[in-house]
C-alpha cells in the first residue's frame, strides 16, 4: 500500500471518530490529521494502522487505539503554549499529536530503552525531532527537570495515582491517568489539582484498558 492510500485510509479514520463524537473539536481533528499513526509503526503493521485497535510496537508493548488516544486528548483540553508531560512514549504518536495541540516542546518519558530509540527515530522522521524530547526513565515518578506541569498524561495503568505526578503539576492543572487492575483494566481518571498542598478533585471516565505502568510508583515488575 502506498503512502497516499495509507493517508486516504487514515483520514476515513478521522472522520469516523468524528462522526462517533470521540473527536469532538476541530484542534484534535487537525492534529490527527496532521500526525497519521502509520508514521509511528512498523512496516509490517502500517496497513493496520487505520483500523481503530491497539497495535504491537517493540518490547510486547502497543500502540493505543485511536479513540482511545481522542479521548485522553480531549479530555486534556490543551491549548497553545502549555507545558506537558507524556509518561509512556511507545512509538512516539501520542507526543507528537500533543506538540501539535500545545506548539511548545513536550516531553515524553519511556522504561524501555528499545521503544525510546524506536520513538526517536519515528518523531526524527515524521519530523519532530527537536519538538519532543523522548527521555529514558521511570515515568511513575514523573520527571522533574521540567515541572510543573499544566497537564500530565499517562499512557499505562497504575495500581494508584502517583503522588510524585501530583506534585509535579501545577495548581489547576491536570493529570489524566488510567488505574486499577494489572491486567488490562483500568478506570480513567482525570485528577485536577487544588492547591499547594497537592489536594485534588478526581473525576472518573470509566473502563479502559493500558499495558501496566511500572516502576516506583506503578507496579513492581
Ligand atoms: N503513548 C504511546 C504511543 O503513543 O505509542 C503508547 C504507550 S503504551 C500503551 C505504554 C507505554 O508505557 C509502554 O511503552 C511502556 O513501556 C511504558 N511504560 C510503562 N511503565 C512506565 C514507566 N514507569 N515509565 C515510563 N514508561 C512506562
Amino acid at each position: 500500500m502506498d503512502e497516499s492510500d495509507l493517508y486516504r485510509k487514515w483520514m476515513r479514520l478521522v472522520e469516523n471518530l468524528e462522526r462517533e463524537g470521540i473527536i469532538k473539536s476541530e484542534k484534535v481533528k487537525r492534529a490527527f490529521l496532521r500526525v497519521p499513526r502509520y508514521k509511528f509503526v512498523s512496516d509490517r503493521y502500517k496497513e493496520y494502522a487505520h483500523v481503530d485497535e491497539p497495535l504491537p510496537i517493540p518490547a510486547g508493548q502497543t500502540i493505543s487505539a485511536p479513540h482511545m488516544v481522542a479521548i485522553m486528548l480531549e479530555l486534556a483540553e490543551l491549548e497553545g503554549g502549555m507545558n506537558v508531560l507524556e509518561v509512556g512514549a511507545g512509538s512516539g504518536w501520542n507526543a507528537a499529536l500533543i506538540y501539535e495541540l500545545v506548539k511548545r516542546e513536550v516531553y515524553t518519558i519511556e522504561r524501555v530503552s528499545d521503544l525510546v530509540e524506536f520513538a526517536r527515530k519515528n518523531l526524527e522522521r515524521a519530523g519532530y525531532k527537536d519538538k519532543v524530547h523522548v527521555i529514558w526513565g521511570d515515568g511513575s515518578k514523573g520527571y522533574p527537570p521540567n515541572a510543573p506541569y499544566d497537564r500530565i498524561i499517562v499512557t499505562a495503568g497504575a495500581p494508584k495515582v502517583p503522588e510524585p505526578l501530583i506534585e509535579q503539576l501545577k495548581v489547576g492543572g491536570k493529570l489524566l491517568i488510567p488505574v486499577g487492575s494489572y491486567h488490562l483494566w483500568q478506570e480513567l481518571l482525570e485528577v485536577i489539582k487544588l492547591d499547594e498542598d497537592n489536594n485534588t478533585k478526581i473525576k472518573n471516565h470509566g473502563g479502559v484498558a493500558f499495558v501496566p505502568l511500572i516502576g516506583e510508583h506503578g507496579w513492581r515488575e
